[in-house]
């Protein structure tokens, strides 16, 4: 806090504090403390987290747990990669921790019900998906039977069959499309959200 006190002496407080450590639960305990310290707003981020992968998880773990507890102001995802995935990164960090706009995702994990192939399907909606910006919650999930009410939050969804999908939303069935055509029936049906 010596710093602080140096500018706060020169009658200058228009200041965001950033105090990072690239070790994750000395980051989280570090904030914590600063926060019950001061008033100023704090900039968040897991400094040299590493690549894009292991980046990730210490990002999200430190920075989204601090989040969660209502600390942070402004975040800063650092990642051993293209800068571009900084941004993605950060973005959606905010929508995990519910604080981020755009459109979130949820999708099933598989299972011996799947006959689609849901793991790509659920690839490429969430890449068509990124740079939309409308608070909507989308679900990729890979049967009927369970899929639609699994997915009972979701606006807009895709559920798997053999070889097809069926749309749907609000928790209601809309239609039946064949698995090829699954990916442009649901950004059209985004689209006119
Ligand atoms: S939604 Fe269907 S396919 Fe996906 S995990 Fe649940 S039961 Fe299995």
């Amino acid at each position: 806090m010596g710093h602080v006190k140096i500018l706060e002496e020169c009658d200058f407080d228009d200041i965001v504090i950033s105090i990072k450590s690239s070790d994750v639960p000395t980051m989280i305990s570090a904030y914590r403390l600063l926060s019950e310290k001061c008033n100023y707003p704090l900039h968040l981020g897991v400094t040299e987290a590493g690549t894009e992968r292991m980046g990730l998880i210490k990002s999200s773990i430190g920075i989204g747990s601090l989040l969660c507890e209502g600390i942070g102001e402004t975040i800063r995802v650092s990642l051993t990669d293209d800068p571009v995935k900084e941004i993605y990164a950060a973005k959606d960090i905010l929508k995990a921790v519910g604080k981020g706009s755009g459109v979130k995702i949820v999708s099933c994990p598989t299972c011996g019900r799947t006959r689609i192939d849901l793991v790509g399907l659920a690839k490429k909606v969430e890449a068509a998906v990124r740079d939309i910006d409308k608070d909507i919650t989308v679900a990729v999930m890979g049967c009927v039977v369970n899929g639609i009410g699994e997915a009972g939050e979701a606006d807009i969804g895709i559920a798997g069959g053999d070889g097809c999908a069926v749309l749907f939303k609000n928790g209601q069935k809309l239609y039946k499309i064949d698995e090829e055509n699954a990916l442009a029936a649901l950004m059209s049906e985004i689209e006119k959200m």
